[in-house]
């Protein structure tokens, strides 16, 4: 919402007192003082009128997890654990995920309360780079990384797969950096070439890698630097 919206519609405001207030400056968005009214504004602000709250704005959160393989990028699940019952209970309230992965795919998980947030991660039009290492059944070829870079055709989505990186470790490893995410986007195209993905795991998103101090099932807090990085 913007923020002059969100100050008039307080009873003891018009929207000519709201105008005049945010010229003089007596309005504050996460402490900084702000005369702009289209300033977008949500649950998360903390917006103060001469000191005054006026709303005191919801902690956000922001984790990074290693998921471990057996649990599903879920909230809430009948049958299987989920990566939110990896959190204590009381640390639950509020967070989903922002970009899911397999059941079996290990790694850099990314969860949040703040919508917004994770919308703007997950967006098709982000193009944020993500960092797989996989682990194949059958040997890959140097043939791949052509066909990974020239895309593929996904006849259920009737798409073309964006250029896809494949950088060669081994005769049964590579690294993978996808700017977009489609269902079992990696497991399809390797699928292609009849080469099932045996082991997958997320090492990066964009600027953010999984700390590696970190075991399957550990999580930790966003530092204000990773989350900068990541905006
Ligand atoms: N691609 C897959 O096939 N699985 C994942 O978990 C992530 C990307």
């Amino acid at each position: 919402m913007r923020l002059d919206r969100f100050l008039a519609k307080r009873p003891d405001l018009s929207r000519r007192d709201v105008r005049h207030l945010l010229q003089a400056l007596r309005v504050s968005v996460d402490g900084q003082p702000c005369a702009d009214g289209l300033r977008a504004v949500d649950a998360f602000s903390r917006i103060e009128l001469d000191g005054r709250t006026l709303q005191a704005g919801y902690p956000a959160r922001y984790l990074m997890l290693h998921k471990p393989a057996g649990c599903v990028s879920a909230t809430r699940d009948p049958q299987h654990r989920t990566v939110l019952d990896l959190l204590p209970e009381a640390e639950r309230d509020g967070l989903h995920i922002a970009g899911r992965l397999d059941g079996n795919t290990t790694g850099l998980l990314l969860l949040t309360n703040d919508g917004l947030w994770s919308r703007r991660l997950t967006l098709p039009g982000s193009h944020l780079p993500k960092v797989y290492r996989v682990e194949t059944a059958e040997p890959i070829g140097a043939e791949y990384v052509a066909a990974f870079a020239a895309g593929m055709h996904f006849a259920y989505e009737d798409i073309v797969t964006r250029p896809a990186q494949l950088e060669i470790l081994g005769s049964h490893q590579a690294r993978l950096t996808l700017v977009e995410g489609r269902y079992h986007q990696v497991k399809r195209m390797f699928g292609r070439f009849r080469n099932p993905v045996v082991h997958l795991h997320r090492e990066r998103i964009g600027s953010l890698a999984l700390d590696p101090a970190l075991q399957p099932g550990q999580y930790r807090a966003l530092d204000a630097a990773e989350l900068t990085a990541l905006a």
